[in-house]
């Protein structure tokens, strides 16, 4: 690499798109991950068609699809009653509507995709073992420090390091993510032991009493994907901590015996302690700037922290691309155009978990008159500015 390249902090699924859309452009990119190697946490993750969108952009498209299970609707249960709610399909009408599917991959599968197609392009270079701490910048080049004591030039530096990114410290310097006191648990089952009357080809979501539980088919339909939330006020920070099933079930037994098979079926338990950040300006300085969860870290009631991540490398390598003369122009471009639709998802992301998914009484009954009475395509319309969004047309 004789050009100094783009240096991404973080590999990813933000840091490798925005690491391929870079190199689409014509730029050499330096990935820098902390871990000594490159993966996911072992469980799935919804996609919907404007991730698909961005996904096509960066070129990796195809495999996204190959790995994807299409499920054939949205399906929302009440947890107390065992009621179906609602049915969103998102066959061919939504497919036609928003020019791709929706659909459900297992992260790794997604990640190795993304790999992979790092490693087969001569722009980009992948390093792991590198821990990004802080950086420098002066007259349009920026050196990047590792925690190793080494130190890397670069024309620029993305921030794509997660939620507790080292680059939002300098960037930001707004402190530690907002703890929000929901605990998810996460299992992955295999589908001979996920109850057949539930087995539904469908991204499920039971909502219930501050809680829901969301169960959809991943890899082939081989394996399900089971995670639950409870807001049980949890102060303190956890991140993939293993967790026995009773610790589990002390949390879900106010549900309908239905969905309350979930927690026994599961398996190897994990748990994570959810947070999230008020939306902010500050995401660019100088020649650093942040993406996916270093910029807008969100919970996960959209189902769209990655979608956006994705969405981001679109929008951050056109308008790099597109500003080849002025770089820090192009940068708050790009913030610019991310800006509020991000802050919609984070803010509208503790709407829905808080006034909508977790509620109890006649708060529930009506949310449940309201979703039950709505048309597919009264859905369709609600949902046009979140799924038709298109990140490659910013400009
Ligand atoms: C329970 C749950 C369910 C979710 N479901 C969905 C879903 O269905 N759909 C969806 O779109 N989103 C979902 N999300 C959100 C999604 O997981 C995240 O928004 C997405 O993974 C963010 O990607 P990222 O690349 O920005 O950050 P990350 O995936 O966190 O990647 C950051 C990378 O940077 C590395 N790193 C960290 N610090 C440093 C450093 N200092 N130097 C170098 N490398 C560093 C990390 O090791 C990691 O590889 C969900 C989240 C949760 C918690």
């Amino acid at each position: 690499m004789n050009e100094r390249p783009v240096i991404v902090a973080g590999g990813g699924l933000g840091g490798l798109g925005v690491a391929l859309g870079l190199a689409n452009k014509g730029k050499a990119v330096l990935v820098l991950e902390k871990a000594p190697q490159l993966g996911e946490i072992g469980a799935g993750i919804q996609l919907g068609p404007n991730a698909f969108h961005s996904l096509d952009h960066l070129g990796v498209g195809q495999g996204a699809r190959r790995q994807a299970v299409y499920v054939d609707k949205l399906r929302f249960m009440d947890a107390i009653t065992n009621e179906v709610v609602a049915d969103i399909p998102v066959g061919d009408r939504f497919r036609e509507r928003f020019q791709n599917p929706y659909a459900v991959v297992h992260r790794a599968d997604l990640h190795k995709e993304m790999v992979n197609a790092c490693k087969s392009n001569s722009r980009i270079q992948l390093q792991v073992n590198s821990e990004v701490i802080g950086y420098s910048q002066d007259n349009g080049l920026i050196t990047v420090n590792l925690a190793n004591g080494s130190a890397v030039d670069g024309e620029l530096l993305v921030g794509a390091d997660g939620l507790h990114s080292a680059v939002r410290e300098k960037v930001a310097g707004d402190g530690t993510p907002r703890v929000s006191g929901h605990s998810t648990f996460r299992s992955v089952i295999p589908v001979e032991q996920f109850p057949q009357a539930i087995r539904w080809n469908a991204a499920t979501l039971w909502m219930g009493p501050s809680c829901h539980l969301v169960h959809y088919p991943l890899s082939g339909s081989k394996l399900f994907n089971i995670v639950i939330t409870k807001d049980n006020k949890v102060k303190d920070v956890v991140a993939g901590k293993s967790v026995s099933k009773e610790e589990v079930r002390s949390n879900f037994s106010h549900i309908h015996e239905v969905p309350k098979q979930l927690i026994e079926i599961g398996e190897d338990w994990k748990m994570w302690v959810l947070c999230d950040r008020d939306p902010i300006r500050d995401w660019v300085d100088g020649r650093a700037v942040l993406l996916g969860d270093a910029a807008h870290p969100t919970l996960q009631y959209y189902a769209q922290g990655a979608c956006m991540a994705l969405e981001d490398a679109v929008a951050l390598s056109e308008l790099i691309g597109n500003n080849p003369e002025d770089y820090e122009e192009a940068l708050l471009k790009y913030r610019d155009s991310r800006l509020v639709r991000t802050a919609r998802i984070q803010i509208g992301s503790r709407q829905l978990g808080d006034n909508w998914f977790h509620v109890d009484g006649v708060h529930s009954s009506l949310r449940n008159e309201i979703m039950s009475g709505m048309s597919d395509e009264e859905y369709y319309s609600h949902l046009q500015w979140l799924y038709g969004y298109k990140a490659s047309l910013v400009s």
